[in-house]
């Protein structure tokens, strides 16, 4: 079905090695490794804060910046939209994900779910050498804080809680938050949180959290990720809105807003 939209990019090494070896699949494999590639940029963008809720994705600019087909492009796209991360309206142009406040609510919900698992089960069964990289990420959270890094800070911030799934040791699980940190950090831009003024908390709250695996304290690291977690989600102000038409006056305006209130 790809026949028609050979890409005009010279293939890599391991691609014109499947070309010999896999005939007509590899059209298919570049596709997917493409797409892929275009995945993880828009997910790093929405992680960094780099890239906003509403923003269009425009089929056209984003197949020249890529070089590839619409076809591949759109590939991208569903399977942003998969991840909630893509709205694709038919008769729209794409645009990065508005998730509205019953879907905020929901993430959330998710996201204690399943950290409440991955604390259990890290408890049992984390290494020193897995405490040791979780003291290591949290040092380049603080680096990152003291740099005033602020897009490096937020996506670290969210790698702790990432890395923590990984180590739990259950893929599926781990690819699961992922998805949830990027709709989450769309959430955090939409609802206006003031995520930024609890940073160092947050990251206090990781050392101490650490602190209590080790220790092989279950009760009180649940209860401490559940106030961790429920502290993002309190400071954002979840409320239903037309967030697509007053979000570009909300951000040029708030800023404003906040000074004044000396925020
Ligand atoms: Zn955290």
């Amino acid at each position: 079905m790809y026949s028609d939209t050979e890409p005009t990019r010279k293939p890599h090494l391991s691609e014109s090695f499947s070309v010999k070896t896999l005939g007509h699949q590899r059209s298919a494999s570049f596709m997917t490794t493409k797409a892929d590639e275009i995945v993880e940029n828009v997910r790093d963008a929405i992680l960094s804060h780099r890239l906003l809720p509403g923003t269009q994705l425009r089929e056209v600019s984003l197949g020249r910046l890529y070089g590839v087909s619409r076809t591949v492009v759109r590939q991208a796209l569903q399977r942003l939209a998969k991840d909630g991360l893509a709205d694709l309206t038919p008769g729209r142009i794409a645009s990065v994900a508005q998730p509205s406040a019953k879907e905020a609510r929901e993430v959330f919900d998710m996201r204690t779910a399943l950290e409440t698992h991955v604390t259990e089960v890290l408890v049992s069964r984390a290494s020193k050498k897995d405490f040791a990289r979780l003291r290591a990420h949290l040092k380049s959270e603080r680096a990152a804080f003291a740099a005033g890094d602020w897009e490096a800070v937020r996506k670290l911030g969210a790698g702790f809680h990432a890395l923590m799934a990984e180590l739990a040791g259950n893929e599926l699980l781990t690819r699961t938050l992922e998805e949830l940190h990027a709709r989450i950090a769309l959430i955090l831009q939409l609802y206006r949180h003031d995520y930024d003024s609890h940073v160092a908390c947050l990251q206090d709250e990781h050392e101490e959290f650490i602190s209590l695996l080790e220790a092989g304290s279950t009760k009180q690291a649940v209860a401490l990720l559940k106030r961790h977690l429920g502290k993002v989600e309190q400071s954002l102000n979840i409320v239903d809105q037309q967030a697509s038409d007053d979000l570009p006056l909300r951000r040029a305006l708030q800023a404003d807003l906040d000074d004044r209130a000396g925020a």
